[in-house]
């Protein structure tokens, strides 16, 4: 298993100290990487569970929405650890409305965040990643990187181009040993749900198509996450790895 240890290795997590990103940091911190949590409004609760694994973790308080954001996270990730090794672009947002109604603002506010500031962190996280020819990157893509999607229709495209941002990536920086991957979640229970779940016309109708039968928690996206995070996975490259109970294979 020595393939899948990340002892000495550090990382950031954006979006860390709750939903999927606070599954994936306590993921990466069991396997022993020291985590930058990069959170906009951090949560005491998810940061103690990643402080209790016995790495280093620093706290950032960060809104991706500015473009500022992008050098600070990257420079404060050196400074505290000397080098970014991994970076996982998790935070995100979905904004529900028919596509006949929706504002601009829902449009640039999630095209912003899901794509704008994956893009731009990647970017910086890379720039230190060549130095030692060395890097993993994990950008967070959903089913609707494949699937359109209903009311969701800016999400729909911020999640279609992470998944080509990742291959678009992944093809200019593997000759820098950098990997570029995603993890594509299916339907999990977090806040970016809960609508969804609440509602239980839909919420049936997910729960009747996927095949495991049962909505998908952040623990559920660990494996892949420390997989895609080590040297386990050093030659795969701009792959979407969909963790989703059986969805798309339906
Ligand atoms: P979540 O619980 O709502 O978490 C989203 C995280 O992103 C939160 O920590 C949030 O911080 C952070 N964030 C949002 N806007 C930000 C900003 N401007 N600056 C910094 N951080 C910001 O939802 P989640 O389900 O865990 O989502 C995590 C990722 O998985 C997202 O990219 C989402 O699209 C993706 N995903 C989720 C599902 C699902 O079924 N849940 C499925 C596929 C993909 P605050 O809470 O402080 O705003």
């Amino acid at each position: 298993m020595t393939s899948f240890d990340l002892t000495g290795r550090s990382a950031i997590v954006t979006g860390a100290s709750t939903g999927l990103g606070n599954g994936i940091a306590r993921a990466l911190a069991a396997a022993g990487a020291d985590i930058l949590m990069v959170d906009r409004a951090p949560r005491e609760a998810g940061i103690d569970e990643i402080k209790g694994k016995g790495v280093r973790t620093v706290s950032l308080l960060a809104d991706l929405s500015r473009q500022e954001s992008i050098g600070e996270i990257v420079s404060t990730a050196i400074r505290e650890f000397g080098k970014v090794d991994i970076l996982v672009n998790n935070a995100g947002i979905i904004r529900r409305a028919p596509a006949i109604d929706f504002s601009e603002k829902d449009w640039d506010d999630v095209m912003n965040i899901n794509t704008k500031a994956v893009f731009f962190l990647a970017q910086a996280a890379a720039r230190d990643m060549m130095k030692r020819k060395y890097g993993k990157i994990i950008n967070i893509a959903s089913l609707l990187s494949f699937q359109g999607g209903i009311i969701v229709p800016s999400y729909a495209a911020s999640k279609g181009a992470v998944a080509q941002v990742t291959k678009a990536l992944a093809n200019e920086w593997a000759q820098h040993g950098i990997t570029v991957n995603a993890i594509a979640p299916g339907y999990m229970a977090t806040n970016n749900t809960k609508a969804l779940r609440e509602d239980p016309v839909r919420s049936k109708a997910i729960l009747d198509r996927i095949p495991a039968g049962r909505w998908g928690t952040p623990d559920d996206l660990q494996g892949a996450a420390v997989f895609l995070a080590s040297a386990a996975s050093d030659y795969v490259n701009g792959h979407v790895l969909v963790v989703d109970g059986g969805w798309l294979a339906r």
